[in-house]
């Protein structure tokens, strides 16, 4: 007998009820039925491939303070580093010789002319010396439009800046109330990173305190609203140094979490077929085959992570994050052994862009259109101030 969420996943359109409807169901049968709909979509429109992105967490000092990050400035009991040009390069070549086809260069937020200078000179040279073959991803903040153009310049061609919510209000939250962290900057610097020519990507927390189904269903209808190309999205897990590190009690159990974080990525690729959906660290601290199992429910895009063993350790976002092993080949390696039986295989050598990307013909108009609910619970459309 078919359920309210088969008839639900016939639809063409997915509106915000219809996501709330999904994103609350607890049966096992509706929530395998919604990933089975998202792997098939997948498959469809986006292949079997894996792409594989090296990570390189290149430095962890950062000018921010964002409540429920571990390597948030004001945390004093974090060793900090920055990676020199060489190790990078270094890196980059390591991800290039072993066919990974892309690398990420991640860092805590900076704007001051040294940092720019040297991603700048390792975008150029990794490009010089991989013949321009390697395709890069930028995950380094909010900059302004002619650092995001250099970069773009340089070699980079995709960028991922998470908003971690799109509530304006749920944001206010977990950020300081300062210059450094406002919400309409974050969307401005999403929209010039789309007006640079970047791929651009960007996600969510999912289980945060305060955060209702309601809010994650507007996620979603934010990215589509968005055109984005790419999600990066996880499971909220907190980190002990930090100030949402200490309320616990308010958290959902993991094991829900990390179902409704399958489930948000699974009704991504529902919603936004040709997108690229990375499977995150994240979902691996709650289960240890979180990864995998993110694959099968739509994801399509891999991290193993590169940064080297004496920094990565420095570099904890949240707590429980998996040990770096001293070769991401094998962790490579052992994905792939497990997602045969599955027919995926790892797209070895291929940059693996977003096909969304290729297919976007317009810019999103700035402000960009919002989704809200309002108090009758009904959806209204929002336009934020410049
Ligand atoms: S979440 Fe990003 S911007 Fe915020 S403190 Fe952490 S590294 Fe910095």
């Amino acid at each position: 007998m078919k359920t309210e969420v088969d008839h639900i996943l016939t639809k063409n359109i997915l509106e915000g009820k219809d996501l709330v409807y999904l994103l609350s169901t607890k049966v096992d049968r509706e929530q395998h039925a919604i990933y089975r709909k998202a792997n098939q979509i997948k498959k469809e429109h986006c292949g079997n491939n894996v792409y594989l992105r090296g990570l390189i967490e290149m430095s962890n000092i950062c000018r921010k303070d964002c409540y429920y990050c571990g390597i948030r400035k004001s945390n004093e009991a974090v060793n900090r580093y920055t990676l020199s040009q060489e190790e990078i390069v270094e890196k980059a070549l390591w991800a290039w010789r072993r066919n990974f086809g892309s690398i990420v260069i991640q860092s805590g937020e900076r704007t001051d002319k040294p940092f720019i200078d040297a991603i700048t000179a390792a975008l150029v040279e990794i490009c010089k010396q991989t013949d321009n073959s390697l395709g890069i991803t930028l995950s380094c903040g909010e900059q302004d439009i002619d650092v995001y153009r250099r970069w773009r310049e340089a070699g980079a061609h995709r960028y991922l800046l998470r908003i971690e919510t799109s509530s304006p209000e749920l944001f206010r939250k977990i950020h300081p109330d300062n210059e450094f962290h406002r919400f309409e900057d974050r969307l401005k610097a999403l929209y010039n990173l789309k007006k640079a020519g970047f791929q651009t990507g960007t996600g969510v927390m999912i289980g945060l305190p305060g955060q209702t189904i309601e809010h994650l269903a507007d996620d979603l209808l934010f990215m589509r609203n968005f055109d984005v190309d790419m999600i990066g999205m996880g499971p909220y897990i907190p980190h002990q140094d930090t100030p949402m590190g200490k309320g616990m009690e308010s958290l959902i159990p993991s094991v829900e979490r990390f179902e409704l974080s399958l489930r948000m990525i699974a009704l991504a690729r529902i919603m936004m077929k040709e997108v690229n959906i990375a499977a995150s660290t994240a979902l691996q601290v709650l289960d240890p085959d979180g990864r995998i199992k993110a694959i099968l429910a739509g994801a399509n895009v891999f991290m193993p992570n590169m940064t080297p063993k004496m920094f990565a350790d420095n570099y904890n976002l949240y707590d429980g994050k998996p040990a770096v092993k001293d070769d991401p080949m094998v962790i490579v390696k052992e994905l792939e052994k497990r997602l045969q039986a599955f027919g995926e295989i790892i797209g070895y050598g291929k940059w693996g862009d977003s096909k969304h990307y290729f297919k976007r013909t317009h810019l999103t108009p700035w402000p960009p259109l919002l989704e809200e609910r309002g108090s009758g619970g009904e959806v209204k459309r929002t336009r934020y101030e410049n």
